[in-house]
């Protein structure tokens, strides 16, 4: 705590981080706020003694006020300046994704064709070594689609424009999906993925195409930090009148210090860059928004080197 407070007195590294100059940065201007109002104060009891005028006492109290004020609009433009920056920032990576995804599903469509050898004619046929090239093309191809299509979604949460549509789901069949649709990189990490569900499972109000992309993450990381030839348990449940979605995993874990910024959006922890994954930092943000919005809960419990273990639960809405 009090470090956090020393940390924030270095207003110089802040304002450069903000990259605002000295008087258009808050943390500065407070500060200089703060000491003219000290100084303000003992210098106005000192007027106040000295002159035992009330006229005085007025005009340099006023004075005071006057200059508050303006270090006060001060402040506030600097706000504002960072809050512009900020808007400008999600509309600039809005009209880059938006831009991306036209050519990025072009390209998706174009390679299933081509992986269905409609499109090549009987004379032409694919090698298997082409083929494997086109999976290749493929999986990269799948990889940007979903950094585009995350980075579209945190921006409509964001902004509250995310349309969920809301249905009485059991969760088994979805979970089965996405861990079929989860194949690449279950191959690609020659990891296994056990589902063990006790039905009947109570059904859940969600959006399953939204509660998918929740799921798709959860699993998607347990793969992705798991050593190569790893185990994944998917557990389905119903606990009192939760409906428990667990994910475990035995693999990196997240150091200690760092639980605290899991969900935090951009966040990557040190294992991250250990196990060169892939990732922004998005998957876990876009989750619990996601969760938000069905009156979900999510945790997790993660040791280094031991695995980690992620809980959802929803409430249920029919016996
Ligand atoms: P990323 O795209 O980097 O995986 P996420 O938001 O999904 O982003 O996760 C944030 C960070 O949390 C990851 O970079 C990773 O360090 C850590 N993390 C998430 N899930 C796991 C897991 N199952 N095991 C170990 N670390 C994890």
């Amino acid at each position: 705590m009090f470090l956090k407070f020393i940390d924030e007195l270095d207003f110089v590294s802040s304002c450069r981080r903000y990259k605002l100059g000295l008087w258009q940065c808050p943390n500065f201007l407070f500060l200089v706020m703060a000491m003219i109002t000290i100084s303000s104060m003992i210098g106005t009891n000192y007027i106040a003694r000295r002159y035992d005028d009330e006229t005085v006492t007025v005009i340099s109290v006023s004075l005071v006020t006057a200059l508050i004020m303006i270090i006060g609009g001060f402040i506030i433009r600097g706000v504002e300046k960072i809050a512009e920056a900020n808007i400008m920032k999600s509309e600039f990576i809005s009209i880059i994704s938006h831009q991306l995804c036209t050519p990025l599903s072009a390209i998706k469509w174009n390679l299933e064709v081509l992986e269905t050898e409609k499109g090549m004619g009987d004379d032409n046929k694919l090698t298997p070594k082409q083929l494997i090239f086109l999976k290749n093309i493929e999986k990269s191809n799948e990889r940007m689609l979903k950094l585009v299509n995350d980075l579209l979604e945190v921006i409509r949460i964001d902004q509250g424009r995310s349309v969920f549509v809301k249905e009485k789901v059991s969760l088994v069949q979805l979970t089965q999906e996405v861990i079929e649709d989860l194949g690449y990189l279950k191959a690609a990490k020659k990891v296994i993925v056990n589902l063990r569900d006790s039905s009947p499972l109570p059904r859940v109000f969600i959006d399953p195409k939204k509660m998918k992309i929740a799921m798709e993450n959860l699993i998607g990381n347990a793969i992705k930090y798991s050593e190569e030839g790893g185990e994944v348990n998917v557990i389905l449940k119903k606990e009192k009148k939760k409906v428990m979605f667990i994910v475990e995993d035995h693999g990196a874990g997240i150091p200690r210090y760092q639980h605290s910024q899991v969900f935090e959006k951009f966040f990557r922890s040190d294992n991250a860059s250990r196990y060169r994954t892939e990732g922004v930092g998005l998957g876990l943000y876009l989750v619990r928004a996601i969760l938000k919005n069905f009156s979900g809960e999510i945790w997790f419990e993660s040791e280094v080197n031991k695995g980690s273990t992620f809980f959802v639960s929803l409430p249920i809405v029919d016996r």
